[in-house]
């Protein structure tokens, strides 16, 4: 490791880890942490880290004061800060190298990556990658974005095994030399425009993906998304492409559906992955189960064990999560959806009497799009939250099927009396984030369930 002053930047879970990296390395060395906010001076985690010599530099206002300390020596950043934004560039003009904590780790690490973008859809596929490696005897771990900071994984993977990275567009922003061996980009929808200036910034962030791959990586990409159509100008990896829409193979070579299975051609003959036990609900996770597949074919999984370990998997919580039924009516748990698109498809992943519930904090999303499908669809929009005023607004066409609610518990209920006859589905897919109410969409999805339950205890004891 280099001998450069180190400032790392951010005390959430990403900087402690970094912090505990560097101070493991080598033990002593002058580290300086930087965070915006306060960290009282009694806080345990913080005396921990200065006992073992590291300098705490709080407080938006004294950012500046890293323009000297870190002059001509490296900043590393949690993915909370924007390193585009201005008062990076005295930093940058001082000397200093601004790297993200992905880039940092990525010149320790001994293990191959493969690493998975997109607006949606991205801790699913990690996940399912993980785990198809994982039934085919092949060593791997899960990083990034999912839980576990890659820095945190560095001296834990064998070399030679691979990483399974998730990266959100923030954890791309200041990378240089990163530079995984089968990269996925699977969409770009509108998402975080309240931090992007443009979509095209944020897709821009995205496609950084591939700017360092060379001609033996690997590209799997999204064949329905126009802005992944010239994979030319994404990198000079090979790309695979999957599509949900149309047959590819020969001078496309990738992955696509046809009846009860996914083929995949990637340039060798056309092979095939039943899709028969899958597990995953809704057009998106065939999406998702395309693109994990090709990653596997990519790290050299062949078809067959990809066909064997899809039955097992199991999805994730807050996915299009079973929440519960109350007569006839079930409820599902997508809180996860927190963008538009996300809720566009799992509104399409289901099918009967339909109640959504959406809400929470506006993102800047263009609520427009769900005009037609839940005019098509929906019975009743329960609107939550922040942002409900603001779709609302968006969407006069739902007339008298839009209701306001307080929370999620009056939602529980007002979906229930109203498909309760009839039957059908309760859908929590906010197409917003959480935090106006709830700590996180795990917290909002806990409550969600938690309700579901409370309702399904209550019409027990009644009926
Ligand atoms: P991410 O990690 O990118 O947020 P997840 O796998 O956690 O993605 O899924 C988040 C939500 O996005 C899901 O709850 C579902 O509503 C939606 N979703 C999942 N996969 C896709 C996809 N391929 N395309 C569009 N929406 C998706």
């Amino acid at each position: 490791m280099d001998k450069r002053r180190i400032a790392v930047l951010g005390f959430g879970r990403t900087g402690q880890a970094v912090l505990e990296f560097l101070l493991r390395r080598e033990p002593g060395q002058p580290l300086l942490l930087f965070n915006d906010d306060a960290i009282a001076a009694g806080d345990e985690r913080r005396a921990g880290f200065e006992r073992r010599g590291v300098r705490f530099l709080t407080g938006g206002e004294r950012f500046a004061e890293l323009a000297t300390l870190a002059g001509g020596g490296q900043v590393i950043l949690s993915p909370g800060f924007d390193g585009r934004a201005p008062r990076f560039a005295a930093l940058r003009a001082g000397g200093a190298e601004v790297v993200s904590e992905i880039e940092f780790a990525f010149r320790q690490l001994r293990a191959r990556v493969i690493a998975v973008t997109g607006s949606n859809g991205k801790s699913t596929t990690v996940s399912l990658v993980q785990h198809l490696l994982a039934h085919a005897g092949v060593p791997s771990r899960l990083a990034g974005n999912i839980g576990v900071p890659l820095i945190a994984e560095v001296d834990a993977v064998a070399e030679g095994s691979w990483v399974v990275l998730e990266l959100s567009s923030f954890q791309l922003e200041e990378i240089v030399r990163f530079r995984p061996e089968v990269a996925a980009l699977l969409n770009i929808t509108p998402d975080h425009l309240d931090r992007y200036p443009s979509l095209e910034a944020y897709a821009e962030a995205k496609r950084s993906l591939f700017r360092n791959q060379e001609g033996d990586d690997w590209m799997v990409l999204n064949a329905d998304d126009p802005r992944l159509a010239d994979a030319g100008r994404l990198g000079r990896g090979r790309p695979l492409w999957f599509s949900s829409s149309r047959p590819l193979g020969g001078a496309r070579p990738g992955a696509w559906l046809e009846a009860g299975g996914v083929a995949l051609d990637l340039g060798r003959g056309r092979e095939r992955v039943s899709l028969e036990g899958n597990p995953l609900r809704g057009p998106h996770n065939l999406e998702n189960i395309m693109a994990a597949a090709l990653a596997c074919r990519a790290a050299g999984l062949d078809a067959g064990a990809i066909e064997a370990g899809l039955p097992s998997f199991r999805g994730l919580p807050h996915r299009m999560e079973a929440a519960g039924r109350v007569g006839g009516v079930e409820f599902i748990n997508d809180s996860k959806a927190t963008n538009v698109d996300a809720a566009l498809k799992s509104i399409a992943g289901i099918a009967g009497g339909l109640v959504v519930i959406l809400g929470g904090k506006d993102k800047g999303g263009d609520f427009r799009a769900l005009l037609e499908p839940l005019r098509q669809r929906a019975r009743r929009v329960l609107l939550l939250g922040q942002a409900a005023p603001v779709i609302a607004a968006q969407l006069p066409g739902l007339g008298g099927r839009l209701a306001f609610v307080r929370d999620l518990a009056e939602a529980v209920a007002s979906g229930y009396d109203e498909l309760r006859s009839a039957g059908g589905t309760v859908l929590l897919a906010p197409a917003c984030a959480s935090f106006d109410m709830f700590a996180n969409f795990e917290q909002r999805g806990e409550v969600f369930k938690e309700e579901v339950r409370r309702l399904g205890r209550r019409e027990g004891e009644h009926g």
